[in-house]
């Protein structure tokens, strides 16, 4: 291949201003480092208050869940039963695995003291002492850097008992998952950190009733809880105000794909999907057209060229059809053919459902043998109609959202691409691909 088709470096924010303002110091992931850039304030500020008012300023700053479901934070810490009789628990989900998305591993890799700091309020805040994270089996750095911040938050006394003569106490296990991108969904990595197969459970009880151990939970994303050091710090209106009347703050958004600069960027939350991809990842690359954004994750539903002109916060990316979820945008220019780009996302799909559940477990297999069978050539007139009525029957049927999840791109993908889709059907090839051939030539 050519120029054209080339790796670019993904590039790393430091502009800040609330997750990644210490992404460029390499010894900002150390301890003196992060408490000469006002680190720990927060937790300090946390411990003379009472758990009420801290999770009354996190609800004014309008922090909501930024693992994927955009739920309001502080609604969340508030289900935690009041006096409860058994051991409250924190569990951060730092299993980030949907493809597109690499922004909690940063957090971890550049900015752990963030992540204990958030830890620290909020289990402050649920009456917890006792946290645990789950990191990604893959994430070998992220979990060296963090474990390093775990053993100084230790020696520095804001780890264990009596932190800072406050009398709270807390303790952080880290675990490592093992590569199953179904330990991400809240419930099954619950029971895969009890040391159970990562099955998902049905919901209700949600964990913040019954969760790790049977035991009030509250789960958590690792950049959810990143920004709770700077509302503290700097004050819920200020985070408030960064961004939507239903979302505060920035998020970190993961841009990769075809794009001149592919790399992580820390934006409004409700900066525009046009400005993400052609002022921050510098346009399309080489020139080319852009065809297709996934705005959220390979499971959000697919958008065209002509639906960039949207804010992606949670609330007008669901509005324009699609998901904010985890805030992975993959960009797709004139040269993707997308059929093949649906064949890859369902061979993902086929190959993580964890197959308790007979639509997803049968119909991402389908759905994944059916796109095979058509890139043969061996299309049939009503496989289009087929996978979409798979697809249907996959939606809100299963105990986790995962089916949904595989089953949004088919339906997206084959329903704005459908000439594309009914010419593989027919002719058992594609014209964009002729499109890419010649730009790699
Ligand atoms: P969900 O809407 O079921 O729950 C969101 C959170 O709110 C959970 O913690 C849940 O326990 C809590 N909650 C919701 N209603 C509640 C209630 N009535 N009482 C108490 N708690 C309540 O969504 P989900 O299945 O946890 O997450 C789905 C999202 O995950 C998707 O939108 C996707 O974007 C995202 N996702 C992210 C990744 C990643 O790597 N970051 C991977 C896959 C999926």
């Amino acid at each position: 291949p050519g120029d054209a088709c080339h790796e670019p470096e993904p590039f790393i924010s430091t502009a800040g201003p609330v997750l990644s303002t210490r992404f460029g110091n390499a010894d900002g992931t150390w301890f003196d480092a992060y408490v000469e850039s006002g680190g720990y304030v927060a937790a300090k500020r946390a411990l003379s208050m009472t758990p009420a008012q801290i999770i009354d300023e996190i609800s004014q700053s309008n922090l909501r869940g930024l693992g994927g479901a955009g739920f309001p934070t502080a609604k969340k810490w508030s289900f935690i039963p009041k006096n409860s009789a058994r051991p409250v628990y924190l569990v951060v989900n730092a299993d980030e695995g949907e493809p597109g998305t690499f922004k909690d591993r940063y957090i971890l890799e550049r900015d752990p003291h963030a992540l204990l700091e958030g830890m620290i309020v909020a289990t402050y805040s649920i009456g917890s002492h006792k946290a645990y994270v789950y990191i990604r089996g893959e994430y070998f750095r992220s979990a060296d850097r963090f474990n390093r911040a775990v053993q100084e938050a230790h020696a520095h006394g804001w780890l264990g008992t009596n932190i800072q003569g406050s009398g709270f106490d807390l303790d952080v296990v880290v675990h490592r998952g093992a590569g199953a991108y179904i330990c991400g969904e809240e419930t099954a990595l619950l029971t895969s950190l009890e040391g159970g197969k990562g099955f998902p459970k049905l919901k209700p009880p949600f964990p913040a009733i019954s969760g790790l151990f049977h035991c009030p939970t509250i789960v958590n994303n690792v950049e959810t809880l990143a920004c709770v050091p700077f509302i503290l710090r700097e004050g819920a209106e200020r985070f408030a105000r960064l961004g939507t009347s239903t979302q505060g703050g920035t998020r970190l958004f993961s841009v990769c794909g075809h794009v001149q600069r592919p790399g992580l960027y820390e934006a409004p939350v409700g900066v525009s999907l046009r400005e993400l991809i052609e002022g921050h990842a510098g346009g399309v690359r080489d020139g080319r057209t852009l065809k297709a954004v996934v705005p959220g994750g390979i499971s959000a539903k697919v958008l065209t060229a002509s639906e960039i002109d949207v804010q992606m916060d949670f609330d007008s990316l669901m509005a324009a059809g699609s998901m904010a979820g985890s805030g992975g945008v993959i960009v797709m220019d004139d040269t993707t053919c997308m059929f093949e780009a649906l064949q890859s996302a369902s061979k993902f799909f086929a190959h993580e459902s964890c197959g308790q559940c007979s639509p997803c477990r049968e119909g991402t297999g389908w759905v994944y043998r059916i796109l095979n069978r058509i890139a043969e050539g061996k299309g049939r007139p009503q496989d289009l109609d087929d996978l979409l009525a798979i697809a249907r029957d996959m939606e809100g049927k299963t105990i986790c959202v995962f089916a949904d999840a595989a089953a949004w791109p088919v339906q997206s993908y084959i329903t704005k691409f459908r000439e594309e889709f009914d010419a593989h059907v027919r002719i058992g090839t594609c014209p964009a691909r002729s499109r890419e051939v010649a730009a790699c030539q």
